[in-house]
């Protein structure tokens, strides 16, 4: 906890709950509003985009789709070879953080327990066409919060699956070629080093082709223009920031000089974009689509990457990403109707395929590119979205 989450925590539990009302223009009753309609909308419309229904029982029954077939070990594979090899810029690993509780990144199990363990019994149901947490039931975000609070104390059982060889075997199964890997600085006391553990285990499994080691610092810590210079000294160009978990305004002044250097040194900000909807509701107020338009406008030589293209706030973040040449969108997460729409309306022009592997398995986010993109018109929007965009920002670094 920093000293910005640990005022928080503390006014919280004060009885004078209106002084922590955020001022109208950072949340306001009418963001509130927009985000119960966002739901209701989704309810609504699902299932009637061009692209009819997509439900499934588990990742598994994605092998209905015709790119797709079970292994002889009931492993999901990608087996069209036309599917171009991709570039995922959405991952992570297993996290042991806090008390750092043993986890071996290089360790090899038989089956991946994602945070949306879809495959296990009973398996649940995948609906393609919701914000991919809207397919977490009341249960499974019950599990899932027991599996975060689990990474901090006594070690997780799905974290332990999460390793750096089986993020490899599901890439490999699923066509995809390198992925971005994000860690997130939490700002704890202590016991607070994804950035330097992940890329350990990169390291001493020699994977760092395929896998690209980003970075993450505490825009709130002691020195974070320090972290920054010296994780960039290192060869990481892709810093992850978000403002939700962190609790930081991508507005605030005081964030502006890290865009500066990183502008500078040629590090790309990967920002979680919008409100998830599952978070605390205390922190919603950080992730409104208008907080992002300073950085993207004040410098428009810095890359931005505004993932889940925004979450449950998609459609202000559109907006922002057509108007700034520096926004491209991480696409993990929309479903079928949002894509199709993205897909209209920038040509797929810096939309960036990600999967959050591992909430969710690779084929998952695989199976909505190949679905929306299933037509002689979009065979190159689907290269653009899988691969060419991501090789095109990687050009900035
Ligand atoms: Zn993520």
């Amino acid at each position: 906890m920093n000293r910005r989450q640990f005022i928080a925590a503390l006014a919280a539990t004060s009885a004078a709950g209106c002084s922590q009302d955020p001022p109208p223009d950072r949340y306001n009753q009418a963001d509130v509003a927009a985000l119960a309609a966002q739901r209701e909308t989704e309810r609504n419309r699902n299932g009637l985009s061009p692209f009819g229904v997509h439900r499934y029982q588990g990742y598994r029954e994605l092998a209905q789709l015709p790119w797709f077939e079970l292994n002889s070990e009931g492993h999901l594979i990608c087996v069209d070879q036309s599917v171009p090899k991709s570039i995922d810029v959405h991952a992570h690993l297993g996290m042991s953080v806090l008390f750092k509780p043993k986890l071996d990144l290089l360790a090899s199990h038989k089956r991946v327990k994602h945070l949306l363990d879809c495959d296990g019994t009973p398996a649940c149901e995948l609906d393609l066409d919701t914000y991919a947490n809207g397919n977490f039931s009341e249960d499974a975000l019950k599990v899932l919060q027991g599996e975060i609070r689990a990474q901090g104390l006594w070690g997780s059982e799905f974290a332990a699956t999460q390793t750096v060889p089986n993020l490899l075997r599901e890439m490999d199964a699923m066509r995809v070629d390198q992925a971005i890997l994000l860690p997130i600085k939490l700002g704890l006391w202590f016991g607070d080093e994804l950035t330097e553990d992940w890329r350990k285990a990169v390291s001493e499994a020699g994977e760092e082709r395929r896998l690209l080691s980003g970075f993450s610092i505490d825009p709130d810590g002691e020195d974070p223009l320090f972290e920054l210079d010296f994780h960039a000294a290192t060869g990481a160009r892709v810093m992850k920031l978000h403002p939700t978990v962190q609790r930081f305004y991508p507005d605030d002044p005081a964030v502006m000089e890290l865009y500066e250097l990183a502008q500078d040194l040629g590090v790309i900000i990967f920002f979680h974009g919008g409100r998830a909807g599952i978070e605390p509701e205390s922190s919603h107020r950080y992730a409104m689509p208008r907080h992002y338009e300073a950085a993207l406008a004040n410098f428009p030589q810095l890359q931005f990457i505004l993932g889940h293209a925004g979450a449950r706030d998609f459609e202000g973040m559109l907006t922002l990403a057509q108007k700034y040449q520096n926004a491209w969108l991480g696409i993990h997460g929309q479903g079928l109707t949002n894509l199709d729409k993205m897909i209209a309306q920038t040509g797929g022009e810096r939309l960036l395929f990600g999967t959050d592997w591992p909430f969710y398995h690779i084929g998952m986010s695989l199976a909505k590119v190949l679905i929306a993109t299933d037509s002689a018109a979009r065979a190159s929007i689907r290269e653009k979205i899988l691969r060419r965009n991501a090789e095109q920002l990687l050009t900035f670094i």
